[in-house]
């Protein structure tokens, strides 16, 4: 029984315990994007709201386009979002079993060869459409004699493989509207009219698979219960839920969840490396601002930033999904990572901030003193600089505002210091030279920091101590 896992228990017998498993399925033929990212933690959220788990199969039955450098990126982009797989399978590994799927296809009189080439379903296309039909496939291979057969692949043809919808009464040739319905996760109620599809090929002519039957057979032997992916695959899930009973299984329950795109509205796509996972990581963006809005951008969810997974698995509901595309915007991440990083205790970012060199005994008052400044956490590096070194460069001042520090620099109070230092030495400085506001604190930070702004001087004049203040008189 898929999806089922039979438990004895005295009082009840056997009874089917459903396990939730999901799966990501990529093809490795380039670096995931933020788009592919949504998929991946649409299924990892579920897996961790349901206590199931997670398998990440890679779709690599495309031996040409599909390398392991790619596979490995992807688990390597999977872990630094915070997905850890359960299990992990590859398609190009499991060829026996899709090849006995289609003996078992073809025993059933489901699966049958064709041997039209791409010109000639062409011209039938065109010529179906003159006549007011719709232009699918006539099933004309299945009119072919033996010795049709045979003359083609006397020619040098080899067949392709065709999987026989089930959308008619007893004559194929007779298709009649044939409904399959889901409960789409997302979506709702589905329906998919099969006699308004082709019969998909399943095999091509070289023997290579297309995905649409080796993602059931692994499905069906995956013991995969939900199959969460892109909306563009809806069509294919009225086929697939027909070839898992062909293949005598149940289908899994499905939910497709809209596509992002660009803010001008173009797909993203893994080839471009637009918005690949890997760049976003080397331009400083948090993972948890990768995974707040990937999940919930064109949901009825707030995209706000969430410190963890656990709490974005609270938030996350596949219904509250949108059915049409959503536009997300890249700057958004800088905002989020802003907020993330504010938030941040220093537990958190120790071993981060001790490999931009930040360590020692003010490095908590420093973090607590610099996040809320942060854009990336790498920033907090020219921060303890700038404490530690001095601005970098120092700033120019007026003639007035140079005497005016100097002056103020007579009247630092001398150590020990306490956390009130700051107000203390103002209100000093206030009364001796009548300067208040921005007047006052300006050059001051100017000649602190050596910039307009940045974090509360308040939190910064402990950390860059008496000598270093001095140090810093223009
Ligand atoms: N390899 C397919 C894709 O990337 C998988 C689709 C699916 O999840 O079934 O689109």
């Amino acid at each position: 029984m898929r999806g089922h896992r039979l438990v004895n228990t005295k009082a009840f017998g056997y009874a089917p315990i459903m396990t939730v498993t999901v799966r990501f399925a990529p093809s490795p033929t380039g670096r995931i994007h933020i788009g592919n990212a949504r998929t991946a933690l649409f299924n990892w959220l579920f897996a961790l709201k349901h206590k199931g788990r997670f398998v990440q199969r890679f779709d690599d039955t495309d031996v040409e386009r599909s390398r392991q450098e790619f596979a490995d990126s992807i688990l390597y982009d999977l872990h630094w979002l915070g997905i850890f797989p359960d299990q992990t399978e590859y398609q190009s590994r499991r060829f026996a079993s899709y090849d006995a799927a289609v003996d078992r296809l073809k025993a059933a009189g489901v699966l049958y060869a064709c041997y039209e080439t791409p010109e000639e379903l062409d011209l039938r296309r065109k010529v179906r459409r003159t006549r007011g039909l719709p232009p699918v496939y006539g099933r004309e291979a299945l009119k072919l004699t033996d010795a049709e057969r045979a003359a083609y692949e006397q020619d040098g043809r080899k067949p392709h493989w065709r999987f026989l919808l089930p959308n008619f009464k007893s004559d194929p040739f007779e298709t009649e509207r044939t409904e399959v319905h889901w409960n789409d996760l997302v979506r709702g109620e589905e329906t998919v009219d099969l006699a308004s599809l082709s019969d998909p090929v399943l095999v091509r002519a070289d023997g290579t698979y297309l995905y649409t039957l080796p993602s059931v057979v692994d499905d069906i032997e995956m013991q995969i219960s939900h199959v969460i992916r892109g909306d563009d695959h809806v069509t294919n899930t009225g086929v697939q839920i027909a070839l898992f009973r062909a293949l005598g299984a149940e289908p899994p329950v499905f939910g497709h969840h809209n596509l992002l795109t660009t803010a001008s509205g173009e797909g993203l796509s893994k080839r471009t490396g637009a918005l690949s996972i890997e760049s976003l990581r080397e331009s400083g963006i948090e993972p948890m601002s990768v995974a707040s809005l990937a999940v919930l951008v064109g949901t009825s969810e707030n995209v706000t930033a969430v410190p963890n997974l656990h709490e974005l698995a609270e938030k996350f509901d596949p219904a509250a999904t949108s059915k049409s595309a959503s536009k997300f915007d890249p700057d958004e991440l800088v905002v989020l990572n802003r907020s993330l990083l504010h938030h941040m205790s220093f537990a958190e970012v120790r071993d981060r901030l001790l490999l931009l060199g930040v360590s020692g005994e003010h490095a908590e008052a420093f973090w607590m003193a610099v996040r809320g400044n942060l854009d990336r956490l790498s920033d907090a590096a020219s921060w303890w600089r700038i404490l530690r070194e001095g601005p970098q460069p120092v700033a120019e001042l007026a003639e007035e505002d140079r005497e005016f520090v100097g002056q103020a620099m007579d009247l630092l109070p001398e150590e020990p210091w306490d956390a009130n230092v700051w107000k203390d030495w103002t209100a000093k400085v206030k009364k001796a030279t009548g300067r208040k506001g921005k007047g006052l604190f300006m050059p001051l930070r100017l000649a602190l920091t050596g910039l307009e702004s940045g974090p509360e001087l308040a939190d910064l004049l402990p950390l860059v101590g008496r000598e270093g203040t001095l140090a810093r008189r223009p």
